[in-house]
């Protein structure tokens, strides 16, 4: 075997499934056994596999312009997706900058707040805070703005930036400890502190942990006082994930910088986009070129890309795909709600996501193999199951999985 795989062990690892074709929510191998991906393939495909007008628009743009080069030219998908997506963003957020996944589009964060202040004379701004158990990438500048406390990444350690963690609130108690702490910390560090990175409402990788829109709003207040810039990261939780187009609408305050990747093309093309706003761009806005953002990828702003981020848009806002949405959260909640309690922790859902703790990872590796037999794609984070379908999935597939689940529990 040539390919190595990510994510995996491939000592112990079974060989992987060879995937052949998609339709919908289904993907088939090469015996033209179906499968349920109840995790959008890796949380990317919102509006189901092959989706014909996604792949069209593709077609029609690469016999028109596949690529050029970003830097000091510009193309009609790129300006007509910045008009869509500024149509749902608040009205500070104007400034796009485009890379080509999560990993960049946090980078390219880290760096603009970095250098934000640098431009300004400002050269002891070096810390980011983060939110315990975070993920932002895989990258050694996303690696690094989430903290050691990630498993993945505790091995490359040495080569992280300075952060400081908020402990991660389990209840409102908690709640009160962490903000607490918080406060104690920028009670003295302030000054050297750059901005403040956070998943809003969701962390994904660390196992979809939710968290209330009141204590986002409570750390971006106690953070925002001192100066210090606000990250929402919003590779996974962006477009519908949690029940409205981006997380940050469920909350008062808005980030200055926000990450969108992941479900931006639905699934088609690998593009991000980090999204600020007018004063921070301000800052760069100068005669002297030492002050301009001087970073850029090969693929800055795919034109292939931009198109299926058009038609992804364009077909999200259908009343067909919104009364999806309701139906895949309502289901969520209603499903959850009806679990035995056997073997299970905990339980939670924020609008298309669910996740439910197991007692081990064992047994959660047993309910996916189960489900893998019957069909249905998912993948266990440690001790949690999640599903996290795509939006044109039927009502009769979610249930089917969590027929299965309930099984099992019983
Ligand atoms: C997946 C993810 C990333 C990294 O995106 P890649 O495209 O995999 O590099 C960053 N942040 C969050 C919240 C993610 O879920």
């Amino acid at each position: 075997m040539k390919i190595w795989h990510p994510f995996t062990q491939e000592k112990i690892s079974s060989k992987p499934l060879k995937i052949v074709s998609g339709e919908k929510e289904y993907l088939y191998d090469e015996t033209g056994k179906q499968y349920v991906d109840m995790i959008s393939s890796w949380w990317v495909n919102i509006l189901g596999h092959s989706q014909p007008e996604i792949a069209d628009t593709i077609a029609k743009q690469a016999h028109t312009l596949e690529h050029v080069i970003f830097a000091g030219y510009t193309h009609e998908p790129a300006e007509n997706l910045v008009e869509i997506l500024s149509k749902h963003l608040p009205n500070s957020l104007t400034k796009f900058f485009f890379s080509d996944n999560g990993s960049t589009a946090v980078e390219v964060a880290l760096k603009i707040a970095y250098q934000y202040f640098l431009n300004q004379g400002i050269n002891d701004r070096d810390i980011f805070i983060n939110l315990e158990g975070a993920y932002h990438g895989d990258t050694i500048g996303a690696m690094s703005a989430a903290g050691a406390s990630s498993e993945y990444h505790s091995k490359f350690k040495k080569f992280f930036f300075e952060t400081f963690s908020i402990k991660f609130p389990k209840n409102a108690e908690d709640e009160e400890l962490s903000v607490y702490e918080l406060e104690r910390f920028l009670e003295t560090n302030h000054k050297k502190v750059c901005a403040l990175i956070v998943e809003p409402l969701v962390q994904g990788a660390a196992g979809m942990k939710m968290y209330s829109p009141q204590f986002l709003d409570r750390i971006v207040e106690v953070v925002r006082k001192y100066g210090i810039l606000i990250i929402f990261d919003e590779v996974m939780t962006g477009f519908y994930r949690t029940g409205t187009m981006f997380a940050m609408n469920q909350v008062k305050n808005k980030p200055d910088i926000v990450c969108l990747s992941k479900a931006l093309t639905g699934g088609f093309m690998p593009m991000s986009l980090t999204v600020t706003t007018e004063k921070i761009y301000e800052a760069f806005w100068s005669d002297d070129w030492n002050k301009a953002f001087i970073h850029g990828h090969s693929y800055t702003a795919n034109p292939l890309a931009c198109a299926a981020a058009c038609a992804t848009q364009k077909i999200l806002q259908t009343d067909e795909i919104q009364k999806n949405i309701k139906m895949i959260s309502e289901t969520h909640v209603a499903r959850l709600n009806e679990l035995p309690n056997k073997n299970l922790i905990a339980k939670r859902s924020c609008g298309t996501i669910s996740a439910i703790d197991l007692n081990s990872s064992k047994l959660a590796k047993n309910v996916a193999n189960l489900m893998f037999e019957q069909g249905i794609i998912m993948r266990p984070l440690n001790n949690t199951i999640y599903f996290i379908p795509p939006y044109c999935i039927s009502i009769k597939n979610l249930d089917r999985a969590y027929d299965i689940l309930t099984d099992f529990l019983k």
